[in-house]
């Protein structure tokens, strides 16, 4: 019979993989209580320095999934298949490619949660509009996905369970930052949420979780080997995100920047992300489809008013808006602009009140930053190239301090090279 504290120096010392009737004992000790926070804490930092071997991962996710429900969208006559961010600043493309990719005929069902830190989360975004609820039940959630095609909604607290526990230990114990955790979490909730296929965009860069390219093509691989041994088609692509996806930071601010995007009017960098990611995800779902006329059609905006009606919401109210607003970040020359950094950005949006600091804080929906220029623009001298808004004017100072740091703008002589968004293609 195993025992935490011989697992935990296993792993410490690097002595031999956990077994998997190890690791099956281990999480259902756990379950009981007789395995201890603090001994789970421990055994995750031996993870954090020595890794899992694929095997060991495999064990281990299947443990996180098998802790809760795995729904069964089999039943549906739309193929599934979901999609899910590793978290940005500005990324709002969920809004726009789930009712997209449902009006081409694939059912997408978007369990998600919310935001933590900089990177915003889609149900904080969505809950701007007037009576839109994220809560669905699981009859709810098959009904809405067999008729619109497309839901985004809270993730039910039976989906699992294991990751939310181990995801709470690992946010106060410094252990998030480890390749096997991050991907046994995010994929252990998205292959219990049944979904078919599965196309991840994992980005890269100062305002992603991962800044390094290397690091996130290896937990793009990772999450794909995860997919794949679980049954579920996965795909990554890996993204660049080095300035705020499109001009909008924020809640409200990114559901109406996304209901342009969904009339034609996108810009071209949330475009570019938006297509290569339908695109992924209609050839997983067998469609032969191209996103680009269902937005030329209309048909995707149709399908995205159906999705937010289904869930309560009114498509058509006035979105909130901030009571203040101030023009900041002034250009200290004329030139293009070849630099906006996505993180002293995303932290800026984040003071304003967009986003929290810790799950039980209250956000501000109507608090955010729009871009005013963009890398690739050119301004002139003194021209505001950010502008920041809020509910409560006591907020500018602070998120003023977040831009206070140097490189946070470039202007240059000449317009910055273009630059592809999508770095890798991972299980293409
Ligand atoms: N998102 C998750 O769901 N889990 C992680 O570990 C990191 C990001």
């Amino acid at each position: 019979m195993p025992d935490a504290v011989s697992l935990i120096q296993l792993k410490r010392d690097n002595v031999r993989p956990l077994t998997e009737a190890e690791i099956g004992w281990l999480f259902a000790a756990y379950a009981a209580g007789e395995v201890a926070d603090e001994q789970m804490a421990a055994l995750l930092m031996a993870i954090y320095f020595n890794g899992l071997t694929p095997t060991e991962l495999r064990a281990w996710t299947g443990e996180m999934i098998a802790s809760g429900d795995r729904l069964d969208l089999t039943r549906l006559a739309r193929p599934s298949v979901d999609k899910h961010s590793t978290g940005g600043v500005g990324d709002k493309v969920s809004l726009i490619l789930a009712p997209l990719v449902a009006s081409c005929g694939a059912a997408v069902p978007q369990l998600s949660g919310r935001g933590l830190g900089h990177t915003g989360g889609t149900l904080d975004k969505l809950e701007s509009i007037p009576g839109w609820r994220a809560g669905l039940s699981n009859e709810e959630l098959v009904t809405a996905l067999g008729t619109v095609g497309a839901v985004i909604a809270a993730a039910g607290s039976g989906l699992a369970p294991a990751d939310r526990r181990l995801y709470a230990l690992r946010d106060v114990t410094g252990t998030v930052e480890s390749i096997p955790l991050i991907a046994s979490s995010i994929m252990s909730k998205k292959i219990a949420e049944g979904t078919q296929a599965l196309v991840l965009d994992v980005k890269t860069g100062s305002g992603a979780f991962m800044k390094q390219r290397e690091r996130s093509v290896e937990l793009a691989r990772t999450m794909v080997a995860l997919g794949a041994e679980h049954g579920v088609r996965t795909r990554a692509l890996v993204t660049r995100m080095d300035t705020p996806l499109g001009r909008a930071v924020g809640n409200a601010v990114e559901v109406e920047e996304a209901v342009q995007a969904l009339r034609g009017a996108g810009t071209a960098d949330l475009m570019e992300v938006t297509y290569a990611l339908a695109r992924a995800m209609l050839e997983l779902a067998g469609i032969d489809a191209d996103p680009g006329q269902a937005i030329g059609s209309g048909r995707a905006l149709d399908t995205y008013a159906a999705m937010i009606r289904v869930q309560g919401g009114d498509p058509d109210a006035p979105l909130p808006q901030a009571r203040y607003r101030r023009e900041v970040l002034h250009a200290p020359g004329s030139g293009w602009l070849t630099r906006l950094d996505a993180l002293a950005v995303g932290v800026a949006a984040w003071r304003l009140g967009a986003g929290r600091a810790r799950k039980e804080d209250d956000i501000s929906h109507t608090a955010g930053v729009l871009c005013l220029a963009k890398p690739g623009d050119y301004v002139r001298a003194g021209q505001a190239i950010l502008e920041f808004r809020a509910d409560d004017p006591a907020r500018f100072a602070a998120a003023t301090e977040a831009l206070d740091a140097p490189d946070v703008i470039t202007i240059g002589s000449e317009p910055p090279p273009e630059v592809p968004l999508v770095l890798d293609d991972v299980g293409a």
